[in-house]
């Protein structure tokens, strides 16, 4: 761990806070455009009532949307409070990394690694569609924390390879059983990114997890809105599994160890 030597207070907490929000507005972007394969650079946020493009000053993370009361300025059509959420969430994401690593790399590492995960949540479950845009980024990101913030890229090597390669495997078989593909591609490179940020154990426990849970919800909540041929968001699941496995993981596993 290298900390940053940075004096805690309102005001570094308040910039983070700042960061986060301003990550979270972006991940509107990412959310709405991904999945549609829009470019994320341009053209600027439009109204989707009247299409006129939305001012700077109306663009402001969660300010704007509140003293317009979630309404545009032109046309009056309702914003849906999902762009507030979205903004929270990235703030909530950012606040997380410093409340559990303080100003180091290492919270840092853990705040970039929970808007991933939250980015990829959000548009599985609505799209069935993880986008390789988030993913390689994440690899790459998850590599180089991997080395500068807990200073052991092998781990994040071999946990890149682990998590997509198991994947990838049990994908290949899947196909060679039922003769269809089980699992994506973007599965595959979603693992590669969990495994580069946690590590080659963390990577297996996510597995596990995200398994755990994505049956437990097509045993019950999904039941009715699953048939047999439906898709399940898996990469949800994972991203939910690595977000816990990243906050309580070493919390989880003594627990685990303990009752053998
Ligand atoms: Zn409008």
């Amino acid at each position: 761990m290298i900390p940053i030597s940075l004096q805690e207070g309102w005001f570094p907490v308040s910039l983070v806070l700042w960061l986060g929000l301003c990550f979270g507005s972006f991940s509107n972007v990412l959310i709405y455009r991904l999945p549609r394969n829009l470019s994320v650079v341009g053209p600027r946020s439009f109204c989707p009532g009247c299409r006129r493009t939305v001012a700077w000053y109306d663009n402001i993370p969660l300010l704007s949307w509140l003293l317009l009361r979630g309404k545009c300025r032109h046309c009056g059509i309702r914003i849906s409070p999902q762009y507030l959420l979205v903004e929270l969430a990235g703030a909530a994401c950012a606040l997380i990394g410093i409340w559990s690593a303080g100003f180091t790399l290492v919270g840092l590492s853990i705040g970039v690694f929970l808007l991933l995960l939250f980015n990829v949540a959000v548009i599985d479950w609505g799209h069935m569609i993880i986008p390789h845009t988030l993913t390689v980024a994440g690899m790459i990101l998850g590599l180089v924390f991997g080395h500068f913030a807990l200073g052991d890229l092998g781990d994040s090597i071999i946990g890149l390879l682990v998590g997509g390669g198991i994947i990838l495997v049990v994908s290949h078989g899947y196909q060679l059983i039922r003769g269809v593909p089980g699992m994506g591609g973007g599965d595959v490179m979603l693992m590669g990114m969990i495994g580069a940020f946690l590590g080659v154990w963390g990577a297996l426990g996510v597995l596990f997890g995200g398994a755990l849970l994505g049956s437990l919800f097509a045993l019950t909540v999904g039941r009715g809105r699953l048939n047999g041929t439906a898709k399940l968001p898996f990469g949800t699941f994972l991203a939910l599994a690595a977000g816990v496995a990243q906050l309580f993981g070493e919390g989880l596993f003594s627990w685990y160890m303990s009752k053998f």
